[in-house]
């Protein structure tokens, strides 16, 4: 398996499940209450991991229990955590997320911490392990200024580089240009290119506004839908995935997006990394939290 590098966020998801969500001002009783290693950047992480890559994590954590505990269950899932860093001024990034038991749809609020102070400086210290990979995948966690500095970094080094547009936001044009594949979800494609990605046509046309931006291939999420893949060499093409009980789709977007790195690492032609990071996707929307649900590559059918 190939060597991926991750930058991005680490936090500790508190997560309830209420039979609804609140409406404003309201509250409501929920049921059982769980405390779970999260953030995009660490789910991507075990998610690649899993996957059977060689995994490194760049992120800030507290000097807190939460911080700790994050680090230590990556290590359990052979991460290499020495590149992590720890901030004693700041707290460790918090989610709270709230699973609605009717349909697994989730509501969540970040309190990033830590996470805001993983600097552009933080991530040259460590250019040398960037350049060693074979992939590198970021997403929008942290401060968009290291963001840019991990992406220039391994662009100069020749690694393939992907970005996870998460949580949506708008982006430059030259931060977009130092993306070799991008992999936004509905409402980020929305945000990205002001199409609403409602039917096949607005989905294809925003893909091909992404296309002009990025290097490779862009790579637009559809929930139950599966994907939208659409490279430089060929038209666009939906990639169905399979039908699956969903309880709880924290997650769905880094398990596909770990595995997807994991398996280009590996060389794997795109469209059958897509069809597999689809599968790990889809298994992980039957399982409660966040990386507790996401799979390991012997569960997959392939
Ligand atoms: P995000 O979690 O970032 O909002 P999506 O909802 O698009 O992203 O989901 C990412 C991927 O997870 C999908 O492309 C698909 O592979 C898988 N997935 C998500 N929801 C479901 C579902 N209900 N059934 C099967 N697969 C799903």
């Amino acid at each position: 398996m190939g060597k991926v590098m991750v930058v991005g966020s680490s936090n500790t998801d508190m997560v309830v499940t209420s039979a609804r969500m609140p409406l404003a001002g309201e509250t409501v009783l929920g049921n059982d209450f769980s405390m779970i290693p999260g953030g995009k950047g660490a789910n991507q992480a075990v998610a690649a991991a899993r996957a059977g890559a060689e995994v490194a994590f760049i992120a800030k954590t507290g000097a807190d229990d939460f911080g700790r505990k994050a680090i230590e269950d990556y290590r359990k899932d052979g991460i290499r955590t020495d590149l992590i860093l720890t901030d004693p001024r700041v707290a460790s990034g918090v989610a709270m997320i709230v699973v609605d038991a009717a349909n697994g749809q989730n509501s969540i609020v970040v309190a990033p911490g830590a996470n805001s102070y993983l600097s552009p400086q933080d991530i040259q210290g460590h250019a040398a392990s960037i350049g060693e990979v074979e992939v590198l995948l970021v997403q929008l966690e942290i401060p968009p200024e290291s963001v840019r500095q991990a992406l220039e970094i391994a662009k100069a080094a020749g690694v393939r580089t992907v970005l996870n547009p998460a949580p949506a936001q708008s982006l430059d044009d030259e931060l977009l240009s130092l993306v070799d594949i991008i992999t936004p979800n509905e409402s980020e494609t929305r945000i990205l290119t002001g199409i609403d990605p409602v039917d096949d046509a607005a989905i294809r046309r925003a893909a091909g506004l992404l296309l002009e931006q990025v290097q490779e291939a862009v790579v637009i999420t559809l929930g139950a839908r599966g994907v939208f893949f659409q490279d430089q060499t060929a038209p666009g093409t939906f990639i169905p995935t399979r039908e699956v009980q969903a309880i709880d789709t924290t997650a769905a977007g880094d398990v596909f997006n770990g595995y997807l790195a994991a398996l280009l690492a590996d060389g794997q032609e795109f469209q059958k990394a897509i069809r597999l990071a689809n599968e790990a996707a889809g298994i992980s929307v039957t399982r409660k939290g966040a990386q507790p649900s996401i799979p390991y590559w012997r569960e997959l059918a392939g």
